[in-house]
């Protein structure tokens, strides 16, 4: 069983931003998946030099188009190579393999009849290094590059039947609901179909830059057609047929949503003609956009994502875009929200997890921890995230296979705020002590395992500090992403793998007290960690929730906070105190007499030193104020909502 995949080829004449990073990286987390999985990957990524930007580019600094090409390839590898991008192979257009594969089936086309010659005459968005028709333009101008004026052609070209494959395209469309994901590409592209499809220019007149039509040598075939024959290219289509058949089809092709024409429309109708497979499936993905405006060089908003991985790391850098975007959508990156999701998912959760469980195994255990039981319930909350987590990743939902991941951090740091450990020391409780610190470490182990794709450098250090003995790149999930019961541990205590970053209005005057104290606080507190998707749940599972109607009796803000007031209730049982982040949407003396909902069986937890017994319910949209949950005032206090 193997798996080939592929990402966009990228344009050299300029160096990759965030967007083009996030393809990479997304793609990369496919492959390593998959590799972790047992199943033997090929990752193609490559770089498309054939365009006239390039040419252009290369010819502004006085160099040989080739030289520059060979100097990019240096400076996407050096990217590509910081943000631990682990492609097999990587190809360039102007390799002879390349080009050997693009005449190959240049010729199979001519000769099926799909080729002809014609005259081409029309608007050509130079920086899309695309064909527009009317219809594409807004004000005269391409949607994508608004600062440029297409350019209008007039030429003789070499025209591919396009229309020709509209039904069978169709019909490949509806035998194979799975060839375009998301859903909502799929339904854009059949609507395109159904519109109709016009045949396409191929050839570009009078140009030097490019590959020769084999059967009219003055032509040079334009840059779309060629790319896109890279991806059978790699894999020996005209130069090692042998290790062709084994590789093609592809099984994926990750592809920017703005590209998915290309790849679901016209190239899959150029490997008809050409008598070839079509791949597998083809995913589109989403842009990521810049504080919300769309990342791109022409228009001044682009993120080298070399800087924003010199800054915390590459891994809190992929961590943030394969967790934060929901695959198939578009996202945003700020800094604010970077830094803000760093210190909640590194910082405080996994990080502060891994320091805890360290420092108790050094303190309680010296650092040996032996098993002790089967595992009790982190055993079934691990068991349960490796099940969704394989779901999420087989459905390319990186998202939520990350966040079924941190469902077993959430859950080792309530775990060690529920059972505290350094109290069964004080109390002389060795044997459950000993049952509590192994789960922990067990639970960090195989949440480091999941993460493996993800984040691969962190979870190899990670997994070496609980003592995993196995190499990371030979990790298999089968084996090593389930829960084991036997085995000592060893547990090597490291620096703290992601400090805090405070936020930049305190830099000036955090200095390193306050830092000690926020790193005291996170050892023993339950800290602030990001709830993770919810999985589906049973009706028993939603009743062990206990939600009932109360009311509030007294309200006070709590001291020293901004977010946090302290509330009196009386729950229709009791009379109890719960701490409530709605300091910002409500005034203390507004809440007084106000019916609300609660959850009542929550574990009590000390917040700001107040202790808090349950929750307040309130609906809090992202970025805006919280607002609470209400009910009709005439529900006696106590009343069960469900
Ligand atoms: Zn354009």
């Amino acid at each position: 069983m193997h798996f080939y995949l592929t990402t966009a080829i990228d344009y050299v004449n300029s160096r990759p931003h965030l967007g083009t990073a996030y393809e990479k990286i997304t793609a990369d987390v496919i492959a390593r998946y998959k590799r972790l999985s047992g199943i033997e990957t090929h990752f193609l990524m490559g770089n498309d030099e054939h365009s006239q930007n390039v040419y252009k580019r290369a010819l502004e600094r006085k160099m040989d188009p080739r030289a520059y090409c060979d100097q990019m390839e240096q400076e996407f590898r050096a990217v590509w190579k910081q943000l631990d991008i682990s492609f097999d192979d990587f190809i360039r257009t102007t390799e002879p393999r390349h080009k050997a594969a693009v005449q190959k089936l240049a010729q199979r086309c001519f000769d099926k009849g799909d080729i002809y010659e014609g005259q081409y005459e029309g608007w050509y968005c130079v920086s899309c290094e695309a064909f527009k028709q009317e219809k594409d333009l807004v004000d005269g101008k391409c949607l994508l590059h608004p600062t440029l004026t297409p350019e209008w052609i007039r030429e003789k070209n070499y025209f591919f039947r396009l229309s020709k494959y509209r039904e069978p395209l169709l019909e490949h469309f509806k035998a194979n609901p799975g060839f375009l994901r998301p859903e909502n590409r799929r339904n854009e592209m059949l609507r395109l179909l159904e519109s109709g499809l016009e045949d396409i220019s191929v050839s570009r007149a009078g140009q030097l830059w490019g590959i020769p039509l084999p059967f009219a040598p003055d032509n040079v075939v334009y840059v779309w057609f060629d790319a896109l024959i890279n991806y059978a290219a790699a894999v020996g289509y005209g130069s090692d047929e042998a290790r062709f058949a084994e590789w093609w089809p592809a099984d994926l092709h990750i592809v920017g949503k703005d590209i998915t024409r290309f790849h679901t429309v016209v190239w899959p109708a150029m490997l008809m003609s050409a008598g070839l497979a079509l791949p597998a499936q083809v995913f589109g993905h989403g842009w990521v956009n810049f504080g919300g405006q769309r990342m791109s060089k022409s228009l001044g908003t682009s993120l080298d994502p070399s800087d924003v991985a010199a800054r915390l790391g590459p891994d809190p850098l992929r961590l943030y875009l394969v967790k934060e975007i929901s695959y198939g959508g578009d996202g945003d990156f700020t800094w604010d929200r970077y830094e803000e999701r760093y210190n909640v998912d590194l910082a405080n959760n996994l990080g502060n997890l891994v320091s805890r469980l360290s420092a108790m195994a050094e303190k309680f255990r010296a650092s040996r921890l032996s098993p002790a039981g089967s595992g009790g319930r982190l055993a079934q909350v691990a068991e349960a995230a490796l099940s969704r987590y394989r779901a999420s990743m087989d459905a390319l939902a990186l998202h939520e296979g990350v966040a079924a991941a941190f469902q077993i951090v959430d859950a080792a740091n309530e775990f060690i705020a529920e059972t505290a450990p350094w109290s069964l020391a004080k109390k002389g409780e060795a044997g459950r002590l000993d049952e509590v610190l192994f789960e922990v470490a067990e639970a960090v182990r195989v949440a480091a395992v999941l993460l493996r794709p993800v984040m691969p450098a962190s979870s190899a250090e990670i997994l070496q500090r609980v003592g995993e003995t196995t190499a990371p790149d030979a990790l298999r999930l089968d084996r090593d992403g389930r829960w084991r019961s036997e085995g000592v541990r060893q547990i090597a205590k490291g620096a703290a793998l992601w400090p805090r970053v405070e936020e930049a209005t305190e830099t000036g005057r955090a200095g390193s007290a306050e830092r000690t104290r926020r790193e005291e606080i996170t050892v023993e507190d339950k800290p602030a960690a990001a709830p993770a998707e919810p999985a589906r749940i049973t009706i028993d599972e939603f009743m062990k929730v206990e939600l009932r109607v109360a009311k509030v009796l007294e309200a006070e803000a709590v001291p020293k906070s901004k977010k946090l007031l302290k509330l009196k209730v009386d729950t229709g049982a009791d009379q109890r105190t719960i701490v409530a982040g709605i300091a910002e949407a409500y005034q203390p003396e507004q809440l007084v007499g106000r019916t609300i909902v609660i959850v009542a069986n929550l574990q009590p937890a000390k917040l700001m030193g107040v202790e808090s017994n349950g929750m307040v319910l309130a609906a809090s949209p992202e970025g805006g104020l919280p607002m609470l949950v209400a009910v009709d005032p005439s529900m006696p206090p106590g009343a069960r909502v469900r």
